[in-house]
């Protein structure tokens, strides 16, 4: 032990003092426990139960039909999308709102392949997709899917690997900007010019970054994203998730799930498809109004809330906590998969050790929740919204009280 209990114990004391998002909490529903599993379920915000209630009684109950129109139900998906927009650094405009991450990956990684066949010379020899090999499951699932639909080779190379996969034979690539086992943040920035030097779409999935740090979509020239928005996004479970098309790109964007609700003149009842311009041409069917609204109020906790100030209190959060473990956990216990440098890291903490799903259970039967990734991982997520310096501090200590019950 570096450093005693009662030092780190102040100096939590002292940055939550210091922190200018420490208010920010009240604006949760929250209770003792030490909730480090916002990157699986964001926690819920305290004016959501309200407006879900006016969206049952009032806008369903009393006004039925009429709130397709008067409770602005159609442009739902666009109008959460412009709230989304800039926390993830996109003008308004371009991200629509609905169906999973899962759905989202399909539509983009096929509208990204069919974007390279259309760019002609030498889009016809684009036979490869390059998948994240780490990425989490499904996009790997999906990816494999559309390369198969689309007449394309997947590949699964891992992010450091696509500069030297990229070739004249590379349609796009799909990449997770933060890995959700390591929390190892990738070079959004690099890879995507690396891809666009190759002639490639780049596809990225923003579900561990969105809400915890810059993401910077225009900045960056990204084609084509997608995320979900229960996990920092605090949307609730299930809530809808969202895609990005860059508005230059928009009207080469080709669905492949042409539904009446991305149509011209959804109501127009034409057998024949034609599609509407601008981000709604990412929409499927009729919106899941309930969730959508539910998470159309949870996105109210980030009024006048930077997203800097956010990775700023991110970053420190996990320093800290890495800090505690290395002053509380006896050496050799656990080993950290997280990197150490800044550019590298999301908003978690990956430990691994022996026992990690047992560790797990006892941290949680002790109020302290993180979550457990098959087959050695304790993962611990730092949403700053509502995460202070004391909780860190709690968590590790309880960490290593726990690790020596159980040895
Ligand atoms: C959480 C997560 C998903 C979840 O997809 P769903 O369709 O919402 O189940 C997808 N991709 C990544 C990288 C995730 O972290």
């Amino acid at each position: 032990m570096s450093e005693s209990t009662s030092e780190l114990t102040l100096q939590a004391g002292e940055l939550d003092a210091a922190d200018e998002l420490s208010k920010l909490r009240e604006r949760f529903v929250l209770d003792d426990a030490v909730y480090l599993d916002g990157n699986s379920l964001g926690a819920l915000p305290a004016n959501v139960p309200g407006a879900v209630a006016d969206v049952v009684h009032r806008q369903w109950g009393e006004l039925r039909i009429r709130s397709w129109d008067e409770s602005g139900w159609w442009t739902a998906p666009e109008r959460i999308g412009d709230r989304i927009a800039p926390l993830v650094g996109a003008a308004p405009g371009q991200i629509v709102v609905g169906d999973s991450t899962s759905v989202n990956v399909f539509k983009a990684v096929v509208a990204a392949v069919r974007l390279a066949e259309e760019d002609g010379e030498g889009g016809e020899g684009r036979d490869e997709i390059l998948v994240d090999a780490t990425t989490f499951p499904t996009d790997g699932y999906i990816a494999e899917s559309a390369a198969r639909m689309t007449g394309r080779t997947l590949r699964p190379v891992t992010p450091a690997e696509v500069p030297d996969a990229l070739s004249s034979r590379t349609a796009a690539v799909l990449l997770n900007h933060v890995d959700y086992r390591t929390g190892r943040l990738h070079d959004l920035p690099g890879l995507t010019a690396a891809i666009h030097e190759a002639g490639a779409y780049a596809v990225w999935d923003l579900c561990h970054s969105a809400g915890a740090l810059p993401v910077g979509l225009d900045a960056h020239g990204v084609d084509l994203a997608v995320g979900c928005t229960y996990k920092y996004l605090n949307g609730g479970p299930g809530s809808p998730a969202y895609l990005y098309v860059r508005r230059d790109l928009q009207p080469r964007f080709d669905s492949p799930l042409p539904g009446w609700n991305s149509h011209v003149e959804p109501f127009g009842m034409s057998p024949a498809y034609e599609p509407v311009a601008g981000a709604r041409r990412g929409r499927v069917g009729t919106p899941d109004i309930l969730s959508m609204l539910a998470l159309e109020a949870a996105l109210e906790v980030w009024d006048g809330v930077s997203i800097e100030s956010v990775r700023a209190k991110s970053l420190a959060l996990t320093d800290f906590f890495l800090q505690c473990v290395t002053s509380y956990v006896p050496e050799g216990c656990v080993e950290s998969l997280t990197p150490t440098p800044h550019t590298e890291r999301g908003s978690q903490v990956a430990l691994r050790c022996d026992n990690a799903g047992e560790v797990m259970k006892h941290l949680i039967t002790e109020g302290v929740i993180g979550d457990f990734r098959h087959p050695d991982v304790l993962r611990f997520g730092f949403t700053p919204l509502y995460v202070g310096f004391g909780d860190v501090e709690r968590a590790a200590l309880v960490l290593a009280q726990t690790l020596e019950s159980l040895d």
